[in-house]
């Protein structure tokens, strides 16, 4: 069986990390053999938003590296479909909600390859948001659906999708399993920036509401005050933001200037499970971070006005609060209720998604 790995943002490439490493596993285990074959798109290419991934989650070399940073899906799937057209593939594996997810779906389906999606069924409800869009039409053109929770298969009942629906639990699960143990052994990121467990907040923004000045301005006020009580807040800087904040001489001077702030690169995967793993508490606009707090056991405070990942929600671990400050500072000071979340799986999602796929039903 040939597979095209569609990725190109940071969140895919650890989603397929595990996704690999489980095609290896069956490979060495002397079934039907699978030949993976990756293509980057380029979408996220600085070293550490890409290729730190590719080292340290030892995924396979890509087949082809494009060049589609600042790209919009549709022309984003011209440059797939003449890159792969001559190729012959059984399936194409998609991840997520990015663009790259979406160019994916548009060129499997203009080369007539089906589509499968990993971290299917997820909604916001909010038509705004690019990803949901990403979302909605990948899942339209998906061959097979696999879905990391309960409500991700209702949400896909709901839009009519029903065949061949499969609830597999979360790859980043996996992900965080396979890699907690060693982010333990090798990261030293405590120590470089001198932080004590459970200690420090860490903060990460990125989302394409927050990162307009208006937004920004009320983030880096609320974490201000909140970083008053002497509780640094470590924030690995996504290169959109920092673009953001650049722009603004104003704002650059406030964010840069507040040493209670600690203002990084962004990290390594197995430094950022250190930092969740040691951190008080979260602040994030990030979904998959949302839920890494969960597997960490740290709680979260969500600085978006919604989440798709409800569970973490509804078992007391996050709180949807966001950007007001007050709302921010009394989601903190309260308690956190830290019950069980029976979904994300127990560690083999990838190698469920793996035997779906071989069993034929193409
Ligand atoms: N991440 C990382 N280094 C960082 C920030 C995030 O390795 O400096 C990881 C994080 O642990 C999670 C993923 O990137 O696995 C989340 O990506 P992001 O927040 O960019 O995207 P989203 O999950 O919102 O789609």
């Amino acid at each position: 069986m040939r597979i095209l790995t569609i990725i190109g943002a940071r969140p895919q490439f650890i989603k397929a990390a595990a996704v690999s490493r489980a095609i290896s596993t069956h490979n060495k285990l002397g079934g039907n053999r699978i030949d993976e074959f990756i293509l980057h798109t380029g979408q996220h290419y600085d070293h550490n938003m890409s290729q730190i991934f590719f080292d340290d989650l030892e995924i396979p070399k890509p087949a082809w590296l494009l060049n589609c940073s600042a790209m919009m899906p549709e022309p984003m799937s011209k440059e797939i479909t003449d890159t792969v057209k001559n190729e012959k593939f059984d399936c194409v594996l998609l991840y997520g909600d990015t663009y790259s997810t979406l160019a994916g779906a548009l060129a499997a389906e203009n080369l007539q390859i089906p589509i499968a999606h990993v971290e299917a069924g997820l909604r916001s409800f909010n038509n705004a948001m690019p990803e949901e869009h990403n979302r909605i039409e990948t899942d339209h053109r998906a061959k097979w659906l696999f879905c990391p929770t309960t409500t991700a298969v209702e949400n896909l009942t709901n839009e009519g999708i029903t065949r061949n629906v499969h609830l597999v639990g979360d790859v980043m699960y996996d992900a965080a399993l396979i890699f907690a143990g060693i982010a333990t052994k090798k990261s030293d990121i405590l120590t470089r920036l001198n932080l004590r467990h459970k200690d420090f907040y860490l903060a990460t923004i990125h989302r394409a509401e927050n990162t307009n000045t208006e937004n920004l301005t009320r983030i880096f006020s609320a974490l201000s005050s909140i970083a008053t009580d002497g509780t640094p807040i470590v924030l690995p800087l996504h290169p959109r933001t920092r673009n953001v904040i650049d722009s603004d001489a104003c704002m650059k001077a406030k964010v840069f200037g507040n040493s209670a702030i600690k203002i990084i690169e962004p990290v390594n995967y197995l430094d950022m499970i250190m930092l969740e793993k040691s951190a008080r508490l979260i602040l994030t606009d990030s979904g998959g971070i949302q839920k890494e707090a969960y597997f960490h056991q740290t709680p979260c405070v969500t600085l978006r006005e919604e989440t798709e990942w409800v569970e973490t929600v509804n078992a007391g671990w996050n709180k949807i609060v966001g950007t007001d400050a007050e709302k921010i500072k009394s989601a903190i000071e309260s308690p956190f209720a830290k019950q069980l979340i029976t979904d994300y799986g127990s560690g083999d999602s990838a190698q469920k998604i793996i035997e779906i796929l071989c069993s034929g039903n193409y």
